[in-house]
């Protein structure tokens, strides 16, 4: 059976993946305007400074927008459709794309409140996932 492709961490998410191990959801933050961002980049949208921190984030958000994939997209899914993403929007204002888990996808609605859950693939990769509060 295919196996779903997962993330491959490089010098710029690294310590995201390794805080998603850790149970901790970190974003980049920059350190000379306090904008948070998501996914990582070198250097501030905002203020173009590349100084930044990593930040640890209530894990609490919104569905900014999701969408229920009927058709497999890859053959791992074939038995996991229909298949539901979301976007999530966490209350620091970044977005994240991720899924909601244990909601079926009709149940799903966009501004439902979500705190995010991790799940351990392997020893490198935990997934961050979302769960209705
Ligand atoms: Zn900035």
């Amino acid at each position: 059976m295919a196996e779903l492709p997962l993330p491959v961490p490089d010098e710029a998410t690294a310590p995201f993946w390794e805080a998603c191990r850790d149970g901790e959801l970190r974003i980049q933050r920059c350190t000379g305007c306090a904008v948070f961002r998501h996914p990582p980049q070198p250097m501030c949208r905002q203020c173009g400074s590349s100084e930044y921190e990593w930040t640890a984030v209530s894990g609490r958000g919104s569905v900014f927008s999701y969408i229920v994939t009927h058709q497999p997209i890859h053959p791992a899914l074939a038995d996991l459709v229909p298949h539901l993403v979301v976007l999530v929007e966490l209350e620091e204002g970044v977005r994240i794309t991720s899924n909601v888990v244990e909601c079926p996808p009709d149940e799903v609605a966009i501004g439902m409140p979500v705190e995010v859950t991790f799940e351990r693939v392997n020893e490198e990769i935990t997934l961050p996932k979302f769960r209705r509060v």
